[in-house]
């Protein structure tokens, strides 16, 4: 299996390279050549193997011989092990139409441990294999940071420096990030926004000198092994509902951001997944719900919401389906993604808005969906929903029907987001492992909106 761009622009390279490149050169995303397409036979097979199992079934269909499977086995081990729950992402029946699939019980909370325990694994793999140094830098709203983090802590040959929006993400998500005392961590607190954060980030990355001196790595969702490793609880989720759903339809409904984990629902359905409707759900910030209702993909003004992971105006994994939209023609891509540059907006045609609609429902949940969502959920269920996954559960109320059954997926832990659930008026009683933070001291630097101020931090972090 090779991986190309989609923009084509790049010459077919192997997964660990795909890996390491992160955004590919041209500007793209990477992508696999051919997606491997697994038999219903296959499936049947698959339906009752353990999570690590299923990983490992479906990651060999992608990383060649470059990593030996006995330690691929250990990686997914190691990474799953430090979950709380020995199903890694269980499956709750909420009603007779409705499961919630739970992604958050890694260790900072949240569905980006999934992917970034197993990313971080093989990173300090790929340092030992091969003697790389390996610094990663990254931008977080909040839950992205946390888990890289904690994926990567103390772990020898790399070192992490994340940038935060001071005092703009959750107190959990800072604690979580900021009570971290390995050496090999650096917390830089920025006075501005996360676009500020994610604007430095893109030119040191573009800073090619900078990059290769450094050997700077990503950790975003741009990454396809971040997708891939999110493809994984697709099918056992469908395995699980499938038991006991009969002849019926079945639906997954994903809070959704910068479309990397829907991508990853897709990505499974291609691989022969029978997900019927894949549900995006959005809050306030509704750019993918506005696409897929009316075809024009437009960066719109940007809502501070209850579910701030989802903030998000530019969805940097949409290109990735545009692609397969695209019918894989990738000067297509580069000329959708120009327009979008140039005239601010994409515009699809009625044929392929209605082609669009096959692939996806959404719905954008308002701040008030979201918070009704949640006392709904405590009072008929006794189930404590986060704000993000209340978004999922107003978009399945919406958007799945009478005779299907919907998984929506839980993408954080209501402990993580106290200050939606006290406007709920509802008390919670926190995780031990959450509770515990918020006696422990602090590590981060707190600089200016500065680029200058960032590169001598890090100079200053790389070479002690
Ligand atoms: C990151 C995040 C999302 C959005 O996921 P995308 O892959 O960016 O679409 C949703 N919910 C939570 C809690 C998150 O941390």
């Amino acid at each position: 299996m090779k991986y190309i761009s989609t923009r084509g622009q790049v010459e077919p390279k192997g997964f660990i390279d795909t890996v390491l490149m992160g955004l590919a050169d041209d500007g793209g995303l990477m992508i696999p050549e051919q997606i491997p397409v697994i038999s219903p036979e296959e499936l049947r097979e698959w339906s009752t193997l353990s999570y690590v199992d299923l990983f490992l079934q479906i990651f060999a269909r992608y990383v060649n011989d470059e990593i030996p499977a006995a330690d691929l086995r250990e990686l997914a081990e190691r990474s799953y092990g430090n979950f709380r729950h020995p199903e890694v992402t269980p499956v709750k029946k909420i009603s007779d139409s409705l499961y919630i699939m739970e992604l958050f019980h890694g260790p900072t909370f949240a569905f980006k441990d999934v992917a970034l325990q197993f990313m971080g694994e093989l990173y300090s793999y790929m340092s030992r294999k091969n003697g790389d140094i390996i610094h990663i830098l990254g931008a977080t709203s909040g839950d992205t940071g946390a888990a890289a983090i904690q994926g990567v802590r103390g772990k020898e040959g790399i070192k992490i420096c994340i940038l935060h929006p001071h005092g703009k993400v959750s107190k959990v998500q800072e604690l979580q990030m900021t009570t971290v005392d390995d050496s090999n961590v650096l917390n830089l607190s920025v006075k501005g926004n996360f676009d500020d954060c994610q604007k430095m980030i893109k030119d040191l990355f573009a800073d090619l000198t900078f990059k290769k001196k450094y050997h700077l790595r990503a950790i975003n969702s741009i990454n396809f092994v971040r997708i891939l490793a999110q493809t994984v609880y697709y099918f056992y989720a469908y395995f699980r509902a499938q038991d006991e759903s009969g002849e019926r339809k079945v639906n997954i409904s994903v809070p959704s951001g910068n479309f990397g984990n829907i991508f990853s629902g897709f990505l499974a359905r291609q691989m022969g997944l029978p997900i019927n409707k894949l549900i995006i759900a959005t809050n306030e910030n509704n750019i993918l719900e506005r696409f897929v209702r009316t075809g024009e993909y437009q960066p719109g003004e940007f809502r501070s919401t209850h579910s701030p992971s989802m903030d998000i105006q530019v969805a940097s994994n949409f290109e990735r389906y545009l692609y397969y939209f695209l019918k894989e023609d990738a000067a297509k891509v580069s000329d959708y993604m120009n327009k979008l540059q140039t005239e601010g907006k994409i515009v699809l045609s009625q044929e392929d808005l209605e082609h669009v609609q096959r692939d996806f429902a959404a719905y954008g949940a308002s701040n008030q969906d979201c918070l009704q969502s949640i006392i709904k959920y405590k009072n008929e269920y006794d189930y404590l929903l986060d704000p993000h996954t209340a978004c999922g559960i107003a978009a399945y109320e919406q958007c799945s029907g009478p005779e299907e059954v919907c998984i929506t997926l839980a993408t954080a832990h209501p402990a993580k987001f106290d200050e939606s659930i006290v406007l709920c008026e509802i008390e919670q009683e926190f995780p031990a492992p959450i509770q515990a933070l918020f006696s422990m001291p602090q590590h981060q630097t707190i600089i200016d909106h500065d680029l200058n101020e960032v590169v001598r931090q890090l100079e200053a972090f790389y070479t002690r």
